[in-house]
Order: C-alpha cells, then structure tokens, then sequence
C-alpha cells in the first residue's frame, strides 16, 4: 500500500487546481484519474469568468490561459449580453477558451508543481476510519491517505460511496449537443419554437460548427447517435446542411442538484460532484476552480498541522451558499428560456431591466463570480469579500496585490505607519508586507469604499480581517485562520 497526505479522485479542472493549490503548500498529493490523457470529448465549457481569471492571476499564471483564448467585454444571462467593461477588475471580460484548451495548459502547471498523476485509474471505493482513508485504486492497488477530496464529477462515486445526499431537481429538458462539419453553410444563430431553442454557432471560421438542439423528450439512455443528430436536425431545420462527421455528440439536461454537505469526515467533494447544473451562464467549472481554491489552502494547514480540522468546516459554509447561487441563477435562466409568449414577454421584462445600471452590475458580478462575499461577520465592506489587485510601492519597489499571492500564503498588508506589529510567531505562515496604495479602493457592486489602514488576506485572495495593527483583534484572526502562535 502506498500512502499521500492527499488523494484527490478526478484530474478534471477542479481536481488539477486543488492539485496545485496542495503543491505550492507542499503537500503530498496525488491525483488518480480515470482518463489516459488530459483530452476532453468535445469542447465543453466555453470560457472563464472574472473571477477565476483572477485566481489564476494570483498564482501567476493567468497569462498562460490569456494568450490562448479571446476577450469579450460581456457575458450572457438567459440571452441577454450584459457589459462589464466598467467592472473594477484587471480582467473585466469573458475569456472564451474551450474546456478542452484550458485543461492541459493546467495540467502543464501541476506537472511543473511535480504532483504525480494516476492516469487511466479510478478509484473504484474507500474506506475511512479515525486517522484516515484507505482509498482503492483500479487495479488492485490501495492507498492510505489523509483525506480524499471527490473532484470526480457529477457522477461522483466518492459522494456517493460517501452517502451524501445529491438534492434537487430532476431534468425537465434534455439538450443534445455536437461537433460537427457541414458540407453546406447552416443557419447560424439561435432559434426558438415550441419544443425549446435550438443554436448552431461557430466561433471562427475553420472551426467545427457546435449544435445545441432542444429534444423532444427528457428521459434518454446514452449518448445520441449520427443518425439521430441528423434526424433532428432535419426536423428543426428541415435540412441537416450536409452534415459529414461529427467530432463529438452529447446530451446534456438541466438536472440541477448539490451535495447537502461538501464534508463528510476525511472526505470532501468539490466542482461537479459538488453542485450540478446546466451551462446556462457558463458557471460550473468555474465554481469548480474558485471551490479548489478555497479549499486548497486550509486542507494543506489541516494536513500540515498549522490549524484544527474545524478549518474544513469553512470550506462548507463559504462555498455551498456560492453553489446553491448557480444552481439557483441557472434555474431561472432555464425558465426564462420557456419557449412561450408569457416567457417572451417575461425576457423582454428581463432584459428592458438589466439595461439598467444597478441590476445590469449585480446580475453580472453574481456571474462573473466577482460578488462573492463569504459571511465573516460585520465590519469594513472587505472583510469575506475578494481582495482588488492594488498597485502598492513596497520596501522592494511597485508591484501588485496579487503578486503577493503567487506562493499561495496569507499576506498582512499594512498600508499604515511601517511597524507596530510583531508578525514572528505566524512567520512561517503570514507575510507582513508594508505598503503604499495612492488610488481609490473599488469594490465590484459595493463601489467605492474607504481605505483600511490594514487587511489581512488569505491565500484565496479573501480579506479575513480589517484594521490597523494596534487592533486587539488581530492576533485572534490570525490564530482563527493561520493557527495558534509559535515561539519565534
Ligand atoms: C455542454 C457543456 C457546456 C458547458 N459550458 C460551461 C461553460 O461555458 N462554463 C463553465 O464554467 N462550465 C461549463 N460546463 C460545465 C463544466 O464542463 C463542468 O462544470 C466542469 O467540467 C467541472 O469540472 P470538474 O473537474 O468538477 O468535473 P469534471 O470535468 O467532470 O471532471 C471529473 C474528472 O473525474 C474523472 N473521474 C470520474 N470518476 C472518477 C473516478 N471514480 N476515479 C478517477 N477519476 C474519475 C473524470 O474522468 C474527469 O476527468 C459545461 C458543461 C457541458 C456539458
């Protein structure tokens, strides 16, 4: 039997960003994934939201993912395109970049970070007890790990092994969707009628064309076939276009459901085995990333000893409320989608409201993941809310907010009087970093707020306390979040 501090099922994009969240604390771990390589069937989702762009800035590598994919200053809610140019963020777009491109650029990372990876292996069932999991691993090979975390997918064996409810919403709708090549131009656009919308785009020339076709009925065993993509189409449209091959067929259904508990002892679930959804706002592996961000960094204190395992239950408390948003956004968009007069006319009341300022802003950042406001308590705006990457002038010249970040440690930024505070015995754990900001602070939403005197920000990027270094309440968040003092 081997042993890792960490056994993560799945290397799909949840399961590489937990990965190297992991690495960069160094912890042992390692990933056990079913597929042989990173290739996915299809394109998939479609692109990546402010946020998660941000994470990606905070480790340093979002350039990797910005070079391969396209801008676009808007994202969509229920068809409506919603601006977000004026959003206060370095990356205040939607970057279109396939599932399938933004997988293996990941992959590359957590190769560089040196975590091992299962490929072509599942974990077929596990076992915990007091000290940890005994995970089984498809041919016959066993390891004992700490915890295991469940990035294994909607269809996840470790939630369900676990006995964790998965509550909701059965389908109402089923979607079959596609890669394909036409020998003719077809009809690009979207097109509704009675059974639903249907959508064939392409977003450059060269490119398959993908097709999204509303079925006629929600119950379905398997993947569609040539046949019967070509059938349907021709019921649409009338015609297939010439259909010739297809890369990828699928279905897909508005099925929405999310694990009652993301923790079940030394177990954890996260991404898709967590939360499921349509892709309507194009949420999921979003969420997914931003919950292995989240998580990373307090595993790796659990594991590595730093705090007590109650660190865990914030994983759930922050981030089932952030899922059970998407699940709930996308459920009205799937309503608003309703093929019928009454549902136009509730679109067009939609859409004459979002052109609107303050719901335009809110509905938006709801989306981008740029309102995410983990409950902390009361206080300055920032405390639970991500931390904008200033420009600072520190002792080592001018630099951003996140690049402080890159390490993955908690930063003290004490944009105050230099000194005052005796950071030794969390050393190890928090930098104190002196700094001086000279611009307005802006918060997604919220807008302008006044300046902290200091804040103390998690390896996540969220701001866990706000103050100046003479508050008596600082060394308790610091042992609240970075574990008890230690003699220097
Ligand atoms: C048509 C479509 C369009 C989408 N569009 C968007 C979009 O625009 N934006 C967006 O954010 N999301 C979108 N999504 C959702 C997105 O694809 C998922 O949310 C995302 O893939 C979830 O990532 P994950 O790592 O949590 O799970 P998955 O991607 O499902 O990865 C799970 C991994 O676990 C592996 N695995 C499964 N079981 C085991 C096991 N027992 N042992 C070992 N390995 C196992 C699988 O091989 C897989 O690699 C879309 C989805 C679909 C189907």
């Amino acid at each position: 039997m081997t042993e890792h501090a960490v056994v993560i099922a799945g290397g799909g994009p949840t399961g590489l960003m937990l990965a190297g969240e992991l690495a960069l604390a160094g912890v042992d771990v390692v990933i056990v994934e079913r597929r042989a390589n990173q290739d996915v069937d299809g394109s998939r989702a479609g692109g990546l939201h402010s946020r998660t762009i941000e994470v990606l800035d905070q480790r340093g590598i979002a350039e990797r993912f910005l070079s391969a994919g396209k801008e676009h200053p808007a994202v969509g809610f229920a068809g409506t395109v919603l601006d977000i140019s004026d959003f206060p963020t370095r990356h205040n777009y939607l970057l279109a970049l396939w599932q399938s491109q933004f997988e293996p650029i990941l992959a590359d990372w957590v190769d560089e970070l040196g975590v091992p990876i299962l490929r072509g292996r599942e974990v077929v069932g596990f076992a915990q007890d007091d000290t940890g999991v005994d995970v089984e691993v498809s041919g016959d090979t066993s390891v004992r790990a700490e915890y295991l975390v469940g990035c294994d997918g909607g269809r996840s064996l470790i939630r369900k092994v676990a006995g964790i409810e998965f509550a909701g919403l059965d389908p109402s709708t089923s979607w079959m969707i596609a890669e394909v090549e036409m020998d003719e131009e077809p009809e690009l656009g979207f097109r509704r009628e009675s059974v639903g919308t249907h959508a064939l785009g392409r977003r450059e020339d060269g490119e398959p064309v993908r097709v999204v076709l509303t079925e006629q009925h929600v119950e379905h065993t398997g993947d569609p076939s040539m046949d019967e993509l070509r059938e349907a189409l021709v019921s649409v449209y009338g015609t297939d276009f010439g259909l010739r091959s297809a890369s990828w067929i699928s279905r897909f259904t508005d099925m929405t459901r999310q694990a009652a508990s993301y923790r079940h002892g030394r177990v954890l679930q996260a991404g898709d085995a967590a939360h499921l959804h349509p892709p309507q706002g194009g949420q999921g592996l979003n969420t997914g990333v931003q919950d292995a961000v989240n998580l990373g960094w307090k595993l790796a204190q659990v594991v590595n000893k730093t705090s007590p395992e109650s660190l865990l239950d914030t994983y759930h408390a922050e981030r089932h409320p952030v899922g059970a948003q998407a699940l709930h956004n996308t459920m009205a968009q799937v309503a608003l989608s309703t093929p019928d007069d009454r549902h136009q006319a509730l679109r067009d009341t939609m859409t004459d409201l979002l052109s609107m300022d303050e719901p335009r802003r809110r509905i938006a950042a709801m989306l981008s993941g740029l309102d995410i406001h983990y409950d902390l308590g009361e206080g300055h705006p920032l405390l639970g809310r991500r931390m904008p990457d200033l420009d600072v002038h520190t002792a080592d010249g001018p630099t951003r907010v996140f690049t402080l970040l890159h390490d993955a440690r908690a930063v003290l930024l004490n944009l105050g009087e230099p000194g005052g505070f005796d950071i030794s015995p969390w050393a190890n754990r928090v930098r104190l970093v002196d700094a001086r900001h000279d611009g307005v602070w802006e918060l997604p939403v919220v807008g302008e707020v006044t300046a902290p005197a200091a804040v103390l920000i998690r390896p996540d990027g969220h701001v866990a306390w706000v103050g100046d270094l003479t508050d008596p309440e600082l060394p308790q968040a610091l042992a609240t979040w970075f574990g008890a003092a230690t003699p220097a």
